[in-house]
């Protein structure tokens, strides 16, 4: 039996918003149950010490409301602490990241209609076979969208692409903001209450071969803001894992990171966790770890 890191992102029921895959609040408290009996669920904190046990540590990426609501509840009522990771830039700039822009507007168009959009407007060859990373959807179309609007299109075309159709469903982006990210307070309380919070960038972006500036721009920028409300972060998780570029990131980010007193990663690779003390640890996502564990 190996060691885990589970790999969440939205625990609620879908209601609406059908551009996301969300775990419930019922399945994520079962999953928490099923992996306790083979594994001690501990904190990211602790993964260095020595057990007799093979170990968990649950992963919460991008710092959405919803996992104050429903996911921080449960644990908290299970005496569990988990790993949150939270984005600054939704605070300090009011900045929504493209994917979740992307992941609100796929919730109120179809996804026929949203390839249509994007068909006729932008150069889509060779989507088929760029948009693999995301096999995991099953819809081919979204699976094209997402390629197009994550990856493939500049972030200033996609940024007035989405925001026409983003601004005709939503009030305003600092209602969205509100409704829909953690805010100060509530990463706080979290905090508080025994969870960890990590550093998971400013404004969401893949790395960009650039490791002094992504450095400065998306984690530190991060981390000071966590700093600010009272929080030393210790742990990093890259968004989309780094991107395409993520062995590059590896290669020329980790050293800062040691430096700069981050004790460890997590990417978005499948696989387990050895015991050998790597920095970079890849997770399970929740979706998968029935067949696996
Ligand atoms: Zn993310």
């Amino acid at each position: 039996m190996n060691n885990v890191a589970v790999m969440y992102h939205y625990v609620r029921e879908p209601d609406h918003w059908n551009g996301i895959v969300p775990l419930s609040p019922k399945h994520f408290e079962d999953q928490i149950d099923y992996i306790s009996r083979t594994h001690n669920i501990i904190s990211v904190n602790d993964i260095r010490r020595k057990h007799t046990k093979p170990w968990c540590v649950l992963t919460f990426d991008d710092g959405t409301k919803d996992q104050y609501t429903f996911a921080f509840d449960i644990l908290k009522r299970k005496g569990i602490s988990a790993y949150f990771t939270v984005m600054s830039g939704p605070a300090i700039s009011q900045d929504i990241p493209l994917v979740h822009l992307v992941h609100s507007v796929l919730s109120f168009i179809s996804d026929e209609e949203m390839w249509e959009r994007i068909n006729n407007k932008f150069d889509t060859r060779g989507v088929e076979g760029e948009s693999q990373i995301y096999s995991y959807e099953k819809n081919i179309l979204r699976r094209y969208n997402k390629y197009m609007l994550n990856f493939k299109l500049s972030e200033t075309e996609v940024g007035m692409f989405l925001q026409d159709i983003f601004n005709t469903h939503f009030l305003s982006k600092e209602e969205f903001i509100k409704d829909f990210y953690l805010n100060a307070a509530e990463i706080k309380e979290m905090h508080n209450a025994g969870m960890e919070i990590g550093i998971h960038g400013n404004r969401h972006l893949p790395y960009n071969l650039d490791p002094q500036t992504f450095y400065r721009e998306e984690i530190d920028t991060c981390k000071k803001w966590l700093c600010s409300i009272g929080i030393e972060p210790r742990w990093y998780t890259p968004p989309f894992g780094g991107g395409k570029n993520f062995h590059e990131m590896r290669n020329q980010l980790t050293s800062i990171l040691i430096s700069n007193g981050i004790n460890g990663a997590f990417t978005t690779q499948k696989g387990f966790i050895s015991d050998n003390q790597d920095f970079w640890m890849n997770r399970i996502d929740c979706n998968q770890i029935k067949q696996l564990i």
